[in-house]
């Protein structure tokens, strides 16, 4: 409950232990839910990331974590899911109070961090590598090693789930991991480090809080890292693949999207009326698998698009209680922002949801906004909004709508609505995108999927089996026995 609530201290976690940062800096921590400051993180600098580098090298090569099973290791994380588990409603608190996001949401997002570390707990001994067949006399093996220091870069907008997804995986493959979270939300993340403190060895886990352009920065441009996993923006994720390349290290990049929702004439729309909604609702819009294009057969348009009305102008964007559906935006910055997309759409507004009349009036929140028609190349279909704003796009042909869907820099999720089972099969085929959901849609969770993008949505899979192919490299030792 609220009141057992622990706000952690400015503090980073470096090699097991707790450490102020070395400038003594820290930074004010502002609740989107009234925007008023409630604590202070830590504003690290570059000798703090260098001394998590440092924690990270000695735990992964000569530290008691280097010195684990792979069931050892699969078991300690099991561990740690279930302390998630049990701190679980004084972590959602804290997350709500920090993002300003809906308790329910927090609730939710707790339940699948706690399932990362089960999931990838339980891969931990599963990953095997492999026997080729070679020349005669000869014994050729493949194996699966870990990169060694893994950075780790996350946004905001789900803290301790990226925090899950993120570094689950690189613990499973037995590396050692330094993690840069957002400084607009991070404090789910160090509360998430103290409980996982006091179960992994010193050095596995390490956090680093502060800003992204200085310890997110040194971080990336870090010579002692053997791998980073980012998600974000496209324009760091560049600079990210940049400082990567200028390392010769390997990266993941997962840089949202603006994901269409594809509704055909003969879908069951009774069944895809909330979903269509809610994957735009859901964590304000603030979700890179957002589904932020719906695509509607022009048959259906005008139906369709007045039941959106309804639902839409229904919405109340509230501080996060009991029964909250939408919260505030993360920060002043992205209110803004979003606000700037909707006064300037080059589309007309349908409908528009309000603000509830107790929101506090220093809170970032914003009315939920939907357009249509919108022409497939107007600015508010193509950019990524970050925000509750969704719009409708008309479509004729199946033809069109493949092209309409694949006709943005995007790659992330796609969302098909039919009954017809070979269009499921056709359209699914020809999206141009990471994920495909068919009469259903998937923003967040599903831990098992992997889950990635192409061109500016980034690349490199994460969740699923795949992210421990991601944490890992490749060895081939080849032995002629004669
Ligand atoms: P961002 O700047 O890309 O932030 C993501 C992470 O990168 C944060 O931890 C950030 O730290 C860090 N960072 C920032 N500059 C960096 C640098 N030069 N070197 C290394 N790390 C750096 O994203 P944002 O400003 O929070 O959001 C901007 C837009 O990005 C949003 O409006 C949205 O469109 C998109 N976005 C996408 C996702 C997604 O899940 N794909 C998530 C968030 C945002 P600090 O925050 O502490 O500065
Ligand atoms: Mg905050």
């Amino acid at each position: 409950m609220a009141s057992n609530m622990r706000i952690p201290d400015p503090l980073n976690l470096i090699g097991g232990q707790w450490v102020p940062p070395r400038s003594g800096k820290t930074l004010e921590v502002v609740s989107p839910i009234d925007g008023e400051v409630f604590t202070r993180i830590a504003d690290s600098g570059a000798e703090d990331i260098d001394a998590a580098v440092a924690a990270a090298r000695s735990a992964f090569e000569e530290g008691e974590w280097s010195r684990l099973t792979a069931a050892e290791r699969g078991r300690l994380l099991l561990r740690f899911s279930q302390a998630i588990l049990d701190n679980a409603e004084e972590l959602a608190q804290l997350e709500t109070r920090d993002n300003g996001k809906p308790i329910a949401q927090s609730r939710a997002d707790m339940t699948v961090t706690a399932r990362y570390f089960e999931f990838y707990g339980g891969g931990a001994d599963k990953v095997h590598g492999d026997v080729i067949p070679f020349l005669n006399g000869y014994n050729v093996q493949m194996t699966r090693e870990p990169h060694g220091v893994t950075g780790h870069i996350i946004p905001w907008n789900y803290p301790a789930q990226m925090f899950g997804r993120s570094v689950a995986a690189a613990l499973a493959m037995g590396n050692a991991a330094v993690m840069k979270p957002a400084e607009d939300a991070c404090l789910s993340v160090l509360r998430l480090g103290e409980i996982a403190n006091a179960i992994l060895p010193p050095g596995a886990l390490n956090i680093v809080a502060g800003r992204g352009e200085v310890a997110g920065k040194a971080l990336s441009q870090h010579r002692g890292i053997d791998f980073i996993s980012f998600t974000g923006s496209p324009e760091v994720g560049q600079m990210i693949q940049i400082e990567a390349a200028r390392n010769f290290i390997g990266c993941t990049l997962e840089l949202g999207g603006k994901s269409p929702q594809i509704v055909f004439e003969d879908a069951d729309l009774d069944a895809a009326l909330p979903v269509l909604a809610n994957a735009i609702i859901q964590n304000g819009g603030q979700t890179c698998s957002a589904g932020a294009r719906v695509l509607v057969q022009r048959s259906i348009y005008d139906s369709l698009m007045a039941r959106l009305k309804e639902r839409f102008e229904a919405v109340e964007a509230s501080p996060s209680e009991e029964g909250a559906i939408l919260g505030p935006l993360i920060s002043a910055r992205q209110k803004r922002r979003v606000e700037g997309y909707i006064d300037n759409a080059d589309a007309p507004l349908v409908a528009r949801g309000r603000v509830a009349e107790h929101a506090p009036k220093g809170g970032y929140y914003v009315a939920p906004a939907l357009f249509g028609p919108v022409a497939p190349d107007a600015r508010i279909a193509q950019e990524e909004v970050f925000g509750p704003v969704l719009v409708a796009i008309p479509f004729d042909t199946e033809a069109e709508a493949i092209r309409i869907a694949n006709g943005t820099e995007y790659g992330l999720v796609a969302g098909i609505w039919t009954r017809d089972g070979g269009r499921q099969h056709r359209v699914a085929k020809a999206m141009r995108c990471g994920q495909v959901f068919v009469n259903g849609y998937g923003a967040g969770g599903g831990v098992e999927l992997p889950f990635g993008g192409i061109r500016k949505s980034g690349h490199g899979r994460e969740k699923g089996f795949e992210a421990l192919y991601e944490f890992s490299t490749i060895k081939t030792i080849v032995i002629n026995h004669g």
